[in-house]
């Protein structure tokens, strides 16, 4: 247990809670810190990942250490066209994000222990224990899902050692030619070396239910295809990830909720992809530069920056609108070819959730991939 009070207790030592400890010890080394983490690692099972573009120059020495794998740039598959972009792609594992955080901090700034209850200059344990602190942040991931309205995107991803090459160079973002019956469906590749691959197969979907059985089945049926022989799986990891196509931002993060909040837990996610690294990074980044970080000062401060980021992300919740509501499930895929004929440029913005108004335009321009008129009645009865 760290002796003193903190200038900062981080609730949950996860992405955004792990980000924002790296770059406080880099750039704020006079604040001290405490991370509170359930798990017995930081950054749980994840393999995360990002492009290039999703990271402003600025903050590139932040991530750099974290990186495991990079690739210059990636594939899409759809059955209508096929395509190679070339933007550099990145990994990180969490068992590295885990190591490179600890090394950061001193050792007693990490406490193993669950959060029950938190005010902003205060914690207390579920073991009873109660720690005060100059001030909190609440980085425990999603909040109350309830309050939103939602899609979700469900994946079961594997890490698999292969008994011979697969002769995969890049990373293949989304390979769509597979069947899409159950609504938007594709399985992801990252080729960490000649014969060790991270297959991932993901859906969206109008229900958050996963069946882990029928999807291990299924990498299974995508490996055999190629003749891959799996001679060991090294890694299993799972998510349920909202796609948040309406909601009130009020009623996720109450004004009456004194205690600063980041990562997911604040909202800080792009609304269509659930990806939440970009903003994870910019958020820290930014949380860095506020003179004053006590207690009732960063939580006030923290919702106004996720409010406006909520704001922002409007167009993102339409556009998961007209995906879930607008497109029957089997054409879903649609959508997606559609977009992926576009730049690279106009690609990387949309991800990184910096698309410019010509973007936006630029996506719905054009024969809809949509029936207009089930367009028109979802974004009539969009929140
Ligand atoms: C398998 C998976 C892969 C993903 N891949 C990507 C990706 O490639 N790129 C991307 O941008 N996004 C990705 N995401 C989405 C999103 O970025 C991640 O979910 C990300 O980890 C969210 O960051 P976070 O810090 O908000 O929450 P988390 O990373 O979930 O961190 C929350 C932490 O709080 C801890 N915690 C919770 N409750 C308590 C408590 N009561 N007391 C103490 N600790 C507590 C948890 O143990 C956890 O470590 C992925 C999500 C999943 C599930």
């Amino acid at each position: 247990m760290p002796s003193e009070r903190p200038d900062l207790i981080i609730l949950g030592g996860g992405l955004a809670g792990g980000l924002i400890a790296l770059v406080l010890a880099a750039r704020r080394p006079d604040l001290s810190l405490t991370i509170i983490e359930a798990g017995d690692t930081l950054g749980g099972n994840h393999v995360w990942s990002f492009f290039d573009s999703d990271v402003a120059a600025a903050d590139r020495a932040l991530v750099e250490p974290l990186i495991v794998h990079r690739w210059p740039s990636y594939d899409v598959r759809f059955p209508g066209h096929s395509r190679t972009i070339g933007e550099p792609y990145n990994a990180i594992e969490s068992e590295h994000f885990d190591r490179v955080v600890r090394s950061a901090l001193p050792a007693d700034a990490i406490v193993h222990a669950i959060v029950a209850e938190a005010t902003s200059t205060s914690v207390t344990l579920a073991d009873g224990r109660t720690l005060t602190t100059k001030a909190v942040i609440d980085t425990r991931g999603a909040g109350d899902l309830t309050t939103l309205r939602c899609g979700w995107q469900k994946f079961l991803g594997q890490t698999l050692q292969l008994a011979a090459p697969h002769g995969l160079t890049r990373p293949v973002v989304m390979d769509a030619k597979v069947d899409q019956s159950e609504g938007y469906r594709f399985v992801y590749l990252l080729p960490f070396g000649p014969t060790e691959i991270f297959v991932e197969d993901t859906y969206y979907s109008d229900t958050p239910d996963l069946d882990v059985e029928t999807l291990k089945l299924r990498i299974a049926d995508y490996s055999a295809a190629p003749a891959w022989t799996v001679a060991s799986t090294s890694r299993t990891e799972t998510g349920v990830l909202p796609v948040v196509i309406g909601g009130d931002f009020d009623a996720y993060w109450p004004a009456a909720d004194k205690v600063a909040r980041g990562g997911v837990r604040a909202g800080l996610f792009q609304p269509l992809t659930s990806y939440s690294l970009p903003d994870a990074v910019r958020f820290a980044s930014w949380l860095a530069t506020l003179p004053d970080l006590s207690g009732p000062t960063l939580a006030h401060a923290t919702r106004d920056y996720a409010r406006r980021q909520w704001r922002r992300n409007a167009y993102y919740r339409m556009l998961g609108m007209l995906l879930f509501r607008a497109a029957d499930p089997p054409k879903r895929y649609r959508i997606l070819e559609r977009f992926y004929r576009l730049s690279p440029a106009l690609i990387g913005r949309f991800y990184a959730g910096r698309s410019t108004l010509v973007d936006k335009l630029r996506v719905l321009s054009g024969r809809p991939p949509v029936p207009l008129g089930r367009a028109v009645k979802a974004l009539v009865e969009r929140k």
